[in-house]
């Protein structure tokens, strides 16, 4: 086993590069690679404000060459007995899970989340490489001997080929281990565009890769923006595309890969509702309120970020995040603090013109964090927890999804005015109710249109063997991430009919073939 440090490179003669700073660098056919773009971007420390490392964009040249790198590995990896895949994966798992550590200060450092949240992340990537582990049970097909007489049907699933997969800032460990482990599990080979905004982690683990013993080109990183995104969309070499990002791209990527006739799985935004009963425990309701409001900043896909409470038990609730609030730590997530900043200052200062929206429109400030004082570097991009009362469904924090540290509570006369909202919601990713009322669960549950819910559980991002996926705008495609549907997105079926001959083999019949 070859021991690589991941690293990102300094390499002053890289286009766009700055000499004092790092680049980082595409990884291609198993090393770094610099790629033939001229363009470059900035990766910033959230916590401090500072450009820490350039970043290489890919030209379509480097496009190409990721591909022909996948597509190169692909038929030795198809090939590959599953036995061999299973040993690097384990490998894999073992690595990822003894440098997890790493890796989180990897995501802190550019994402910006505080380090329990990102050693989080990875945890919960991980789970899916676990599941990836047990490819050779997910994999078994179906026999039925005897189907008509002697003949044996029975199907396999085999991979796709290269499979793309283009990620959003918001989990840069996460988000592409929901599909990679599964897609190279099931004999495809990989080229993963992540987001630009922390592109570090992405080399890391294909590092890691390298270090279990992945053959090279079976796991490539391309860095870059639009150009490398549509250079993958359009490429007649990539069988199928895993995108997770906001709605418009997402719906952008389906209409542009379908066209050009690929499989795709576009998971888009979110705005996911809590719904407060009279009779949930209301300690409970704030603790996940204020958990899942204000965790990653709010810069989850699964957020809480509309608090619909029924409006006898409002006020109190209320009061009760309010009392929670007022304990967070703001700061740098290397600081031990609850809530670290926002990914970029053109982020902060998009969410801190929602916050001036809401006042403008009439929904009631209750917290404001623009006024927060964080544990950490004046130049940050800060916004501490934001609370607002008596919001309106026309209201902009309402409609649009902020993506930030800004919870709005509407407020509704009971069970029925809430659900009416969420179902007239254009989002369906996640939602929760709170209530120890199990009819009323239940009801729920089988009611509202959203792909994942939660009953008294604010984040419900479903464990790895499940399947993670939203309705409506939240998600384009019929293919959730992960779980069974994971591996059906990775692979096409096939049946066999077979039959060997013997002597009754039964002459000629232009009838369709019918069982007997
Ligand atoms: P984004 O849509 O800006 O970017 C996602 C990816 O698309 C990135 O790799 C980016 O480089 C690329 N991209 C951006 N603009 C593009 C363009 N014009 N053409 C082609 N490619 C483009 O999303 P983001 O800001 O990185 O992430 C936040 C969004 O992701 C939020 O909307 C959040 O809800 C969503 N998200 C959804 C889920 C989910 O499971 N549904 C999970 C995580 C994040």
């Amino acid at each position: 086993m070859t021991t690589t440090t991941a690293s990102t490179t300094a390499d002053a003669g890289a286009p766009g590069s700055t000499p004092d700073l790092p680049h980082v660098l595409h990884w291609i056919a198993g090393a770094e690679a610099a790629g033939s773009g001229d363009r470059a971007a900035d990766v910033y420390d959230p916590a401090t404000g500072k450009r820490t490392k350039t970043l290489a964009l890919a030209a379509p040249a480097d496009v190409e060459a990721a591909v022909a790198a996948a597509k190169a590995a692909f038929p030795a990896w198809r090939d590959t007995s599953l036995a061999r895949r299973t040993t690097i994966l384990f490998a894999f798992r073992e690595l990822l899970n003894a440098r997890k550590g790493e890796l989180a200060e990897i995501i802190t450092a550019e994402h910006g989340k505080v380090l329990s949240d990102a050693l989080g992340e990875v945890s919960r990537g991980q789970e899916i490489v676990e599941l990836a582990c047990g490819v050779n049970h997910l994999l078994k097909g179906a026999f039925t001997e005897n189907a008509s007489t002697k003949v044996d049907v029975f199907s396999i699933r085999q991979p796709l080929g290269v499979v793309s997969i283009i990620s959003p800032f918001n989990f840069p460990a996460m988000v592409p281990m929901w599909f990679f482990p599964l897609a190279i599990a099931t004999g495809n080979t990989v080229v993963l565009k992540p987001s630009e905004k922390d592109p570090s982690a992405a080399n890391f683990i294909a590092a890691l890769w390298k270090e279990a013993g992945l053959p090279d080109g079976v796991f490539n990183v391309l860095h870059g923006d639009k150009v490398a995104v549509d250079g993958l969309l359009t490429h007649p070499d990539v069988a199928s595309v895993s995108f997770v990002g906001s709605t418009p791209i997402a719906r952008y990527v389906y209409e542009t890969a379908t066209a050009h006739g690929k499989r795709v799985q576009a998971l888009g935004g979110a705005k996911n509702h809590m719904l407060v009963l009279p009779d949930a425990d209301l300690d409970l309701a704030a603790d996940a309120a204020v958990n899942g409001g204000f965790g990653s900043a709010g810069e989850r896909c699964m957020a809480v970020s509309a608090l619909v409470a029924v409006d006898s038990v409002a006020d109190e609730l209320i009061a009760k995040i309010g009392e929670r609030v007022a304990t967070l730590r703001t700061g740098d997530g290397r600081r031990g603090c609850d809530m670290g900043p926002l990914v970029t200052g053109p982020h902060r200062d998009k969410v801190t013109g929602y916050v001036e929206a809401g006042v403008a429109e009439g929904a009631e400030l209750v917290i404001d964090g623009r006024e927060v004082v964080p544990d950490g570097d004046a130049d940050g991009f800060w916004l501490g927890p934001t609370l607002f009362d008596k919001v309106t469904p026309e209201q902009s924090i309402y409609t649009d999804e902020i993506f930030g540290p800004v919870l709005s509570v509407v407020r509704v006369a009971g069970y029925d005015e809430g659900l009416e909202l969420i179902n007239a919601n254009r989002y369906g990713n996640g939602v929760a109710i709170f209530t120890n009322d199990g009819g009323a669960a239940r009801k729920f549950r089988n009611e509202v249109q959203v792909g994942m819910i939660g009953i008294n559980v604010p984040v419900p991002v479903p464990v790895g063997y499940f399947s993670f996926g939203g309705w409506k705008q939240s998600l384009f495609g019929d293919t959730h991430a992960h779980g069974t549907e994971g591996v059906h997105f990775f692979t096409r079926g096939k049946v066999v009919t077979e039959r060997w001959l013997d002597p009754s083999h039964g002459g000629l019949n232009l009838g369709f073939p019918q069982n007997d």
